[in-house]
């Protein structure tokens, strides 16, 4: 991947989609950080069907930390995994009081000692909701980095390296953005639509899938 071939294609993209706003629904970095804990593993639609009434109930970190476990189970059961999610997502309100002085940290090394936060999570909140350069890869992001021709590894921190080395930070926030509805759209893990695809002049995946 050149520079230049990469932004062709953040142009096309931006281009054809353009501004692109998470699809989870918050207000602010509490509800952003608890609702990211709770995406793991299933749908952002899923965890927006919670999260009205968690927050509702539980409206920052020092009630959520003060929560009981069954109380707040029986809320976001719906999403899955909800016992250790519960765990976590109390465990990491805790946490911001006890380790980070009631404010939650906006730097990677900080972010993901916090129960339930990986490297994307952390990229999630330190680019959508501090607007500061990270490049969060899920499982969209990874898919497209590889057919395009970003990146050849199917490691998560891999892919990052790969695209953060060759995109401007300001860009990092953008292209998770772009490269998610991207992937939900059309680049589709299973069936992509490459006939309609935007940037498939530039795609390694459709050159190797149509080549003779
Ligand atoms: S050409 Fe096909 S594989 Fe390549 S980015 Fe577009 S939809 Fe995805």
């Amino acid at each position: 991947m050149t520079k230049g071939r990469s932004d062709k294609i953040l142009s096309l993209l931006y281009g054809y989609y353009g501004d692109t706003v998470p699809d989870l629904n918050f207000r602010n970095i509490y509800e952003l950080t608890i609702s990211v804990v709770l995406s793991a593993q299933t749908t952002d639609k899923q965890v927006n069907g919670v999260t009205k009434q968690l927050f509702e109930k539980y409206p920052d970190f020092r009630s959520l930390s003060e929560a009981d476990y069954s109380e707040v189970e029986k809320i976001v059961k719906s999403t899955g995994f909800f016992r250790t999610k519960t765990k976590n997502i109390i465990a990491l309100s805790r946490m911001v009081f006890s380790k980070f002085g009631g404010e939650l940290p906006d730097n990677m090394e900080s972010l993901i000692e916090l129960p339930g936060v990986g490297r994307k999570s952390a990229n999630v909140i330190i680019s959508i909701g501090y607007d500061k350069p990270g490049l969060a890869v899920d499982t969209h992001v990874s898919r497209i980095a590889n057919r395009l021709g970003y990146s050849s590894s199917k490691s998560p921190d891999v892919i990052e390296k790969d695209l953060c080395s060759i995109i401007n930070p300001s860009d990092w926030k953008k292209t998770h953005l772009l490269f998610i509805k991207h992937g939900r759209i059309i680049c589709k893990a299973r069936h992509p639509e490459c006939g309609i695809c935007p940037v498939s002049k530039q795609c390694n995946y459709y050159k190797e899938n149509t080549a003779i």
